[in-house]
């Protein structure tokens, strides 16, 4: 009787002493996975991937503007390109994001937002939503971001990565961005991001006085233009930035 109470106390505490072990591994695991710079940086956030890209693609290739450093260094483009590609997300390059549409180059999309000049009070319609990285880059920047798709299954895949990656102050809108988007105008800025034949007038007419576009203009086949619109004292000046390669803009059919 008293060997079986003994054995019971011996079992009893080795219980007590394994529970205790366990509980101080717990605390000194924890606190290394605190103090680890690895927390900071989960292997999938690709913070370290981002930061490169900033500084290769983008600091290094002389975009400058403090601002749009932070965005490109804030929006996880990984979100914006679809699941198979996201390993190549922060690559040199753009990247198809179905129906034959593609996200630009993360430079490009620096040097057009750089170009914008935009002010945390300014309003900005965009025309090619796309992947809504770029709308996502703009909200980095303003809370009145505007940005119209034709696409509508981009439209709608856009719309739900934006909300998930927080972006929920931007307002999209499925259609023909040719007629721009008249009940929110005047807008500050205008960013184009498919290669359109002629500057649409309607766009034209929904820049504020003083306000800045960015669009590439030139036939879908051949070599087209960045060009800096802007308009001051009613008049409109026209810059050729660089040649670039986009996606044609397109018209409803
Ligand atoms: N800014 C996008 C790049 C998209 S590529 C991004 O960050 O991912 C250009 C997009 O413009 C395509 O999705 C295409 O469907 C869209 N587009 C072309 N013509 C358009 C038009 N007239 N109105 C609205 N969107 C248009």
């Amino acid at each position: 009787m008293n060997a079986g109470i003994d054995l019971l106390n011996v079992l009893k505490s080795r219980a007590v002493t394994v529970a205790f072990l366990w509980a101080v591994a717990a605390v000194v695991f924890t606190l290394i996975a605190e103090i680890s710079p690895c927390r900071s940086e989960p292997a999938n956030g690709f913070e370290q991937e981002r930061r490169h890209m900033v500084t290769t693609q983008l600091r290094e290739r002389g975009v400058e503007d403090a601002a749009t450093l932070r965005a490109m260094a804030t929006v996880p483009r990984h979100l914006f390109v679809p699941d198979s590609l996201q390993r190549s997300a922060y690559a040199d390059t753009p990247l198809p994001i179905g129906h034959g549409q593609t996200i630009s180059q993360p430079y490009i999309v620096a040097y057009m937002t750089a170009m914008l000049a935009l002010e945390p009070h300014h309003k900005v319609l965009e025309i090619g939503t796309g992947s809504g990285y770029q709308a996502a880059v703009l909200a980095e920047l303003t809370d009145h971001v505007y940005t119209m798709e034709i696409i509508p299954e981009l439209a709608t895949s856009a719309d739900s990565r934006l909300k998930a990656a927080g972006y929920t102050s931007v307002q999209l809108r499925q259609g023909d961005g040719y007629n721009g988007w008249p009940s929110a105008a005047p807008f500050d800025a205008v960013i184009v991001t498919a290669a359109a034949e002629f500057i649409p007038p309607p766009l034209l007419k929904q820049l504020r006085e003083g306000g800045r576009m960015i669009i590439p203009v030139g036939s879908p086949f051949f070599v087209q233009h960045l060009m800096l619109v802007e308009k001051k004292n009613d008049e409109i000046t026209t810059r050729s930035l660089m040649p670039v390669r986009f996606v044609p803009f397109r018209r409803k059919e």
